[in-house]
């Protein structure tokens, strides 16, 4: 009897540790279901509706056991500009899980939207007193926030990162929290590896690719995230600025690698038609289990991310479908693409692509900028097999790659 209970135990807690927990539909649901409701009408900016929200997130951050790390609690409170006349009382909620590691990760998204459309950003017609519920924008980057923090305070796993999870407000203002926030940070930013922002990401479609935004404000990006995507099956597409229309804009802009996570606009954007109805609960929960397979993947590398300044404001996106397995020097303008890294057992390596070399070249794709290399591999499937052009040193080389 004894012995039967002990294996029962060994059994039991073999199988707690090769456990892996995942991000399920139904919790995203039930957030976004709250703070997308009519009780919040809309979540204005430093509305009392707006606090209610506020004291969601603290509440479930205080569930989780995370650390308080706003300047009253878990909330910071700061003046939001409407304009020259309007100043509202806002606040952002901040949550730190500390795993006693160096680097701290952060993940963000806004928690504000347009109340019942007395303040700007609006697109009905006849938007004053009609509640803008936000449900894709931003109840569902929130639920993101909120259910990333519940894997990462449960999984009985400690990092090698801590993570700093933050709910923005006045982010329809201008990236007013956010903003504050990196002027103002409770942690130090130095130690920030990297940022994560989630911004209206309730509204997968799986016809189409998710966009992933501020691909060039790091070299790791690029040999990181396309396999994890592929492992997931997750079609996606790239914006390489780390400047845009969301809150990641203020951690880019004290260099800090960022990636921002987003659906795509849609006919409801900014119009009380966003609603809880037509979220796609099941497709979120994909894409955020994709987000822990890559934060989990990037949790494992050594030192510091490479924090790259983007050229180009909203570049132009394109599709991958396959992947070389290289490091790219998103700093290089031509001609050609330069290698910087090879990802090893990955298709550039076999085809005998070094670090160094510059493909001029691949298929009947002339290559000049980070742009074309992309959409030339969106051309291509796998098992496919295509000729590069590769300038090493003084030498030409023709290499045949098998994706
Ligand atoms: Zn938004």
């Amino acid at each position: 009897m004894k012995y039967s209970i002990a294996a029962l135990l060994i059994i039991t807690s073999i199988y707690a540790v090769g456990q892996s927990i995942t991000i399920s539909p139904k919790n995203v649901e039930k957030h976004v279901t709250f703070l997308a409701s009519d009780e919040l009408k809309g979540r204005g900016t430093g509305t009392k509706d707006e606090q209610k929200a506020a004291q969601y997130i603290a509440a479930f951050f205080q569930e989780l056991g995370l650390q308080p790390k706003g300047t009253q609690g878990f909330e910071q409170p700061f003046k939001a500009n409407r304009d020259t006349v309007h100043v509202l009382d806002a606040r952002n909620v901040v949550g730190y899980l500390d795993n006693g590691a160096d680097r701290t990760i952060v993940i963000g998204a806004h928690y504000d939207h347009l109340g019942e459309g007395y303040q700007r950003g609006s697109l009905d017609a006849n938007a004053k007193g009609k509640i803008h519920n936000g449900a894709d924008d931003n109840a569902s980057g929130v639920a993101g926030v909120l259910e990333l923090a519940r894997y990462y305070a449960k999984n009985g796993v400690k990092e090698k990162h801590n993570f700093l999870f933050i709910c923005f407000s006045a982010e329809e203002l201008g990236l007013l929290g956010s903003k504050y926030y990196a002027n103002n940070p409770t942690i130090d930013l130095a130690k920030v590896n990297f940022m994560l922002n989630f911004d209206m990401i309730g509204r997968f479609d799986p016809a189409k690719p998710i966009t992933i935004g501020g691909w060039g404000t790091s070299p790791t990006w690029g040999q990181v995230i396309p396999p994890v995507m592929e492992r997931e099956k997750m079609a996606f597409k790239i914006d390489s600025s780390g400047a845009g229309a969301s809150d990641h804009t203020s951690f880019y802009t004290k260099k800090i690698p960022v990636l921002f996570y987003f659906t795509g606009v849609h006919s409801d954007y900014h119009r009380p038609s966003d609603d809880i109805a037509l979220i796609n609960f099941a497709g979120e929960a994909q894409i955020l289990n994709a987000v822990t397979s890559t934060i989990n993947a990037l949790d494992k590398l050594p030192g510091r991310l490479e924090y790259r300044e983007t050229a180009m404001p909203m570049a132009r996106n394109a599709n991958f479908k396959v992947t070389m397995g290289l490091l790219l020097d998103y700093s290089f303008n031509g001609p050609g693409i330069k290698v910087d890294g090879v990802s090893k057992n990955r298709p550039g390596e076999a085809a005998g692509i070094k670090g160094g070399d510059l493909i001029l070249r691949l298929g009947n794709y002339t290559l000049n900028t980070i742009y074309d290399y992309m959409g030339a591999l969106g051309k291509y499937e796998k098992g496919q097999t295509v000729e590069a052009e590769v300038q090493r040193g003084t030498e030409k080389l023709e290499l045949k790659i098998t994706f």
